[in-house]
């Protein structure tokens, strides 16, 4: 395909919608006033299924209806546990273990057993109850999936610190901490400064390690409408990504019969080269005195440093720490320049490094270099997963609780909450896999599966007494992450919770789910199971909670009261159930140069890009990607569409490098990373990635990844990987 979207796109849709039981029940479940399940970009809500923040309709995507479809699956059958022991489940891709059908009953995988078995919610409650009962609370850790909505999010980890541990976090360690670590570090506010509607007047736009076109397809629409009013998209990747270059948006007749144009200027750093590359444009900002010093002197700290850097760094090193042309560098910054409103645009080609956050930092000199931060049509905007992975993370869900939040929960319902320092995702992975941790509770996602170094994280999970898995459909996690004792808990999609929810967009806009009903019989809401489970081990233990009447909340409307009274800018949210307004989140946006900071300044930051050469031939740097049949480690096609790749089992190599390496396109190959290996993959010429670097799909790929992380976000770097690879012949020589 040479473009994203269109009429492949509509096609798809349709047999989705077959697949589904036909188009009247899909379009009704679309339609539902209910938030899209998948990306942050953010859709539906009381305004209704398909619709945007600002207010268009129709906007769907692949990716909501992959989440819908695999929601209205049919029941996993009951004889379906007595068929699969663990050993065949470990048998399944992802793709075919998400599409078993839906988990309808408790299962039980106990010590020793090689199949899980059906038992009954009573049983599965009492156990988990007796066993955190019997567990010193910091043996313990809670992870949360961006999918849960701001009421299981928030009631769960209130009931962890009343259990007594910090050992709290949530998905985006593993992806977009860095943003908000960088993010806070410069604006004093750690996620995105614009809103939707600022898209709408930028002239500029910069997309920087991502690939909206696969992973959120409705910011196509907003690049299209830049590129139609004049302005330009300067995008930064070391893959040339067909729905970059060009996008048919389906729900624009002249976009679908026509296609649209989205990148002006496409760039290609080599892996890891962004930190560079961006110093560059910097510095030619500077030659060709396009920085704003009035702006920088107004409303920054840190220039005269950064400054002084960028005249000390040499354009040699520049170019050989980037792998980008000087010229290139030239035309970004000289376009750049000519531009009254830009914004940056950026995902895990940005955060996925052992240097993520000086990235962000980096983008964030960038853009206040010329005043784009503080300022309708201009800003600072991280691409987030998750549909409500800023939500979980803005209600509590991290090891150390917000000294606000923590300070209201004290006072305001006499609580003295834990003060230990709590573990993020890497730190619970390691002290389990060191026996420090014996149960472990995961709402939602796939722990196992978005971990680097699977086999280590097997292992880890392995050496816990009990692990929790609150599931709607299998994943690899259910194979691999098992410990001695091991539940799944099925529960309702966010369509079909009995009671509204909410869920926060990564514009910091917070929507309202009515629910719906439930598809099948079995499963249950998240927030009636962690009820359930809190309510029962806080009489064994005869915790005391304050001023919490813990029945109020079991309803989620008695929460967001709370959330309400605790969050900061959540105020809002006291008032929605009788007024079903969503609301912007306060004190995020920056329209004006004033920032969340100390003294209300931007902070800009120095940095030593990394050097990026590979010395030894037969190595070469590899990036794990995303295709466009998934969503994070959901595989709900095998396909790549966009990129043209039939299957998953493939490092993607440009024609140079398979000549470098002695290969054809085609050839099996071992591929062999600091972590582990990967055999019989199959080398895949791929014009399309910058040569030298390579790719393959996470999260099989992540066996080969290593657990280093960022030591600031403490991601792991799941895009820069250095992998050898031989063939038998030369693994035998
Ligand atoms: S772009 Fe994201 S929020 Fe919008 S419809 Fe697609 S998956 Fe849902």
């Amino acid at each position: 395909m040479n473009y994203g979207g269109g009429w492949p796109a509509v096609a798809y849709t349709l047999r989705k919608a077959v697949e589904a039981g036909g188009v009247r029940k899909l379009w009704r479940a679309m339609r539902s006033r209910n938030t899209c399940k998948t990306c942050a970009v953010g859709m539906g809500g009381q305004s209704g299924g398909m619709v945007n923040e600002a207010g268009h309709f129709p906007e769907v995507c692949k990716k909501s209806l992959q989440a819908m479809v695999a929601d209205m699956q049919a029941a996993i059958p009951d004889d379906f546990w007595k068929r699969h022991p663990v050993s065949r489940l470990k048998s399944l891709t992802p793709r075919e273990l998400e599409q078993c059908g839906r988990l309808v009953a408790p299962v039980r995988l106990r010590k020793g057993a090689n199949n899980y078995e059906p038992v009954t919610w009573q049983e599965a409650l009492d156990s988990i109850a007796d066993t955190l009962a019997a567990t010193p609370a910091d043996e313990s850790f809670w992870y949360f999936s961006g999918r849960s909505s701001n009421e299981a999010g928030f009631l769960l980890q209130l009931f962890a610190r009343l259990y007594g541990t910090n050992n709290v976090n949530n998905c985006s360690y593993y992806c977009h901490q860095a943003s908000g670590v960088g993010l806070s570090s410069v604006t004093g506010s750690g996620t995105a400064t614009v809103v939707l509607d600022d898209l709408e007047k930028a002239d500029l736009v910069f997309l920087i390690g991502g690939n909206p076109a696969s992973n959120h397809p409705r910011l196509m629409r907003s690049l299209m409408e830049v590129r139609r009013r004049g302005g330009n998209v300067i995008v930064v990747n070391p893959i040339r990504e067909t729905g970059l270059e060009r996008f048919a948006v389906p729900s624009d007749p002249r976009s679908l019969f026509f296609g649209s144009d989205i990148a002006s200027l496409f760039v290609q750093p080599d892996i890891g080269g962004d930190l560079a590359f961006l110093y560059g444009v910097m510095k030619r900002l500077v030659e060709i005195e396009a920085a704003d010093k009035a702006f920088l002197n107004a409303n920054c700290t840190g220039w005269e440093e950064l400054s002084g850097a960028l005249a000390s760094m040499s354009w040699d090193d520049i170019i050989r720490r980037s792998g980008v042309a000087r010229q290139e560098i030239v035309r970004v910054a000289d376009l750049y320049a000519s531009s009254d409103r830009a914004i940056f645009a950026w995902t895990m080609g940005i955060t996925h490094h052992r240097h993520g956050v000086e990235n962000v930092q980096a983008i964030a000199n960038l853009a206040l270099m010329r005043g784009m931060v503080g300022a309708p049509g201009c800003g600072l905007m991280p691409i987030r997963g998750h549909s409500n992975v800023q939500g979980v993370g803005s209600v509590g869900v991290t090891p150390r609780l917000k000294g606000a939040i923590l300070k209201n929960l004290e006072t305001q319902y006499g609580l003295k909450l834990p003060e230990t320092e709590g573990m993020d995702t890497m730190a619970c992975m390691e002290a389990a896999a060191e026996g420090r941790l014996s149960f472990g509770f995961c709402l939602g996602g796939n722990l196992y599966g978005s971990n680097p170094d699977l086999t280590f994280a097997s292992r880890a999970l392995g050496s816990l007494g009990t692990m929790v898995y609150v599931s709607t459909t299998l994943n690899t996690g259910h194979a691999y992450g098992t410990a001695h004792d091991t539940f799944i808990l099925p529960v309702l999609a966010r369509d079909e919770e009995p009671q509204p929810t909410t869920q926060e967009s990564m514009f910091n806009f917070v929507r309202m789910s009515d629910g719906g009903a439930a598809r099948l019989v079995g499963p249950r809401s998240e927030v009636e199971v962690i009820g359930e489970i809190a309510s029962r081990t806080l009489a064994r233990l005869a915790l005391q909670t304050g001023d919490i009447s813990w029945e109020s909340l079991r309803d989620t409307a008695g929460i967001r009261q709370m959330i309400a009274s605790i969050v900061p800018g959540f105020g809002d949210m006291k008032d929605i159930d009788n007024t079903r307004r969503e609301f912007q989140i306060d004190g995020r946006t920056f329209h004006a140069p004033r920032f969340a900071t100390t003294d209300g300044r931007a902070r800009l930051h120095v940095h030593t890009p990394p050097l990026r050469e590979i010395v030894d031939d037969s190595l070469i740097r590899m990036m794990t990607i995303r295709s466009e049949g998934q969503f994070n480690t959901v595989v709900y096609e095998e396909a790549d569409a966009y990129r043209g790749v039939s299957t998953r089992d493939v490092i993607l190599m440009h024609p140079l490098d398979l000549l470098r390496f002695n290969l054809v396109d085609g050839d099996r190959v071992t591929v062999r990373g600091p972590a582990g290996v990967l055999k019989r993959i199959r080398a895949t010429a791929f014009d399309r990635i910058k040569a030298g670097n390579a790719a393959m799909y996470y999260p099989e790929a992540n066996i080969l990844v290593d657990r280093t992380v960022d030591p600031q976000s403490r991601t792991p770097a799941f895009k820069d990987v250095v992998v050898s690879i031989s063939t038998p012949a030369t693994a035998s020589a």
